[in-house]
């Protein structure tokens, strides 16, 4: 039974906390709830705030004095507010009749009625039941201990069920688990409510047994779960977790734990399992039964994304972005045939931040697109640039996010920064991957066309990289195909070329140029000269270079060339 542990039974009789310092009126007090109510006594506010922290969640009300030594009421009403847990537990303060202002301020500090000395018995009883059945009523919905389901506690009761167990215990720490049926959706589909509740009741079980010293458990959401176990110096156990799965569905069951270890007083239960969701968020993309663990790295960046969402705004204002380039050399002249834009952040308090840690995000909130067409107008007048201090004049190829095909006239804004510049459309390039493709290929097939039609060229990037599918290569408009670095690198390392062989014979075939990146070594681009690849991109001939380098770069390339 899952329930075992730290079971509440339903209350009867409701708990009033009485904090008061003198003496005859907190007897008088107690002599007049007893009868119907079980009765905490406090002598001051730290005690009574004490007690809260032991007993809040049997705690219907409080009964506070306004004047008292050590910590008077305020002071306790400050402190209450001041933790989410205590929430629940509404104040009724007592004062002297003439005490209008203290009547505001404990108000203003969440108080919920007052009732004036000397006390009248019938008007305290009702005030108080009046109180706490107002409460129990309003807050009934979230309150409601249990879920029918799984037998685990409900949501609300887990996260108070953990704050209290992490915060009386003071030597001990403890693991949130917590477990999420990645594909439930598409299982409530194909196998019907019923059966995927039943997976669910089952799974509950069968996870609640498995972790090892167990201490509670809660239902966060449909299909995700809860846990609070002590903490496991070993992780051995999580093998067993697969076990957990077994003959439930069994072909397509997608299910995921994320663990936060250690958690303790000052993380409210929420935060905890929240993390223990986000480590298991990173690992979505994994099949069967896996698990990850928060650590220093995730919230390293949980806070990083923070920052950069908060800041990108302001980032693209003050053009914190910079565009860098990276030359790619033609192989049969080996002169500077193209080059690459590359975005950069330079952010006045993270520094340097790499894009495949800002990209993902932008893509996540939609600001990618704003950015690719800075970074387009930004290529603009480098060309424009380039153009009147006489140096070469290549294509420079901007990367393009698969949310830009949602802007329904990129075409025309494309077109209309190109012209604004003059530039001629052929010097613009655009870099697009196949997963664009695969999300929304009517409106990607439709926008690359309309782009080719106005004179763009089109190059396939990271072709090899895992997704690519010979239909994009038959349904885009391409002109150019950029063989993934993953796919160089791994034929240098066995030196095997193969595959980049046929994937160029192929691009021949479809009447595409070729553009091999990450090449590193004269070997590599020896061998892919050969093998007829057109433009070769990688460190061998430089890194990506910032607008001054690259100006210098294309100059010398110049000056060679003239001498
Ligand atoms: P990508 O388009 O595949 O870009 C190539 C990445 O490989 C670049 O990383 C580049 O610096 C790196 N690289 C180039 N040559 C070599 C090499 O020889 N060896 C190795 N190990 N790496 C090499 P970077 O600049 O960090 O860009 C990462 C990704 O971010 C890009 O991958 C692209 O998908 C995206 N990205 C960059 N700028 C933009 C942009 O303006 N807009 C959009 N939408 N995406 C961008
Ligand atoms: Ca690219
Ligand atoms: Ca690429």
């Amino acid at each position: 039974m899952i329930q075992g542990n730290g079971m509440e039974t339903p209350q009867t009789r409701r708990t009033v906390l009485v904090v008061e310092d003198n003496d005859m009126n907190r007897e008088l007090l107690c002599a007049i709830l007893e009868d119907s109510f079980d009765v905490l006594e406090a002598e001051n506010g730290l005690v009574g705030l004490e007690q809260l922290e032991r007993n809040y969640e049997q705690v219907s009300i409080v009964l506070l004095d306004v004047y008292m030594p050590v910590c008077d009421g305020f002071e306790f009403l400050r402190r209450k507010q001041a933790d989410e847990r205590f929430d629940s537990v509404p104040v009724i303060v007592t004062t002297a009749s003439n005490a209008l202002e203290d009547e505001i301020e404990c108000l203003r500090l969440g108080a919920n009625d007052f009732v004036i000395k000397p006390y009248n018995v019938e008007i305290i009883l009702n005030r108080v039941n009046n109180i706490i059945r107002l409460r129990e009523s309003a807050s009934i919905v979230n309150q409601l201990t249990w879920d029918n389901l799984t037998g685990l506690y409900s949501r609300e009761f887990f996260f108070r069920r953990v704050n209290s167990i992490t915060s009386t215990s003071d030597d001990e720490t403890f693991d949130v688990v917590c477990s999420k049926i990645m594909n439930f959706s598409m299982l409530n589909d194909r196998y019907g409510k019923a059966n995927c509740d039943d997976m669910v009741r089952e799974l509950a079980a069968r996870i609640s047994d498995t972790l090892p010293d167990f201490m509670a458990g809660g239902r966060l959401g449909n299909e995700i779960l809860g846990f609070l176990i002590k903490h496991q110096e070993d992780s051995t156990w999580t093998g067993r977790l697969s076990e957990t799965t077994k003959g439930l569905m069994a072909t397509n069951l997608h299910l995921n734990f994320g663990i936060m270890e250690n958690i303790d007083r000052s993380l409210f239960a929420s935060n905890a399992c929240d993390r223990a969701l986000l480590a298991m968020e990173e690992i979505r993309d994994t099949f069967g039964v896996s698990v990850a663990w928060y650590n220093d790295e995730l919230r390293e960046k949980q806070v990083r994304e923070h920052v950069i969402l908060e800041t990108m705004e302001q980032a693209l204002k003050e053009h914190q972005f910079t565009v860098y380039y990276q030359p790619k050399h033609d192989t049969r002249t080996e002169e500077v045939g193209g080059a690459e834009a590359l975005v950069r952040w330079i952010h006045p308090d993270l520094g340097f931040v790499r894009p495949d840690h800002f990209i993902p995000v932008f893509e996540r909130n939609g600001f990618i697109t704003e950015l690719d067409l800075y970074v387009f107008e930004e290529v603009c007048k480098q060309i424009t640039s380039n153009r009147e201090h006489g140096l070469p004049t290549i294509p420079i190829s901007i990367n393009v996010s698969r949310l830009d095909f949602d802007l329904p006239d990129l075409a025309d804004r494309i077109s209309e920064l190109a012209d604004r510049y003059h530039i001629p459309h052929s010097m613009l390039h655009v870099e697009l991957t196949e997963t664009a493709y695969s999300e929304n290929p009517s409106r990607v097939i439709d926008a690359l066309q309309e782009l080719q039609n106005r004179g763009f060229l089109i190059e396939l990037d990271d072709f090899g990289s895992g997704y690519s599918s010979l239909a994009s290569l038959n349904d885009l408009a391409l002109n150019v195909m950029k063989l993934d670095m993953s796919i160089i690198r791994q034929a240098a390392r066995m030196n095997d070329y193969r595959i980049v062989a046929a994937a160029i014979q192929m691009a021949q075939f479809l009447d595409l140029k070729t553009v091999a990146e990450g090449v590193e070594t004269a070997r590599e681009a020896e061998r892919l000269k050969e093998l007829g690849c057109n433009l070769i991109q990688g460190y061998y001939y430089s890194k990506p270079l910032n607008r001054e380098e690259f100006e210098q770069y294309l100059g010398r390339r110049r000056d060679t060339h003239d001498a």
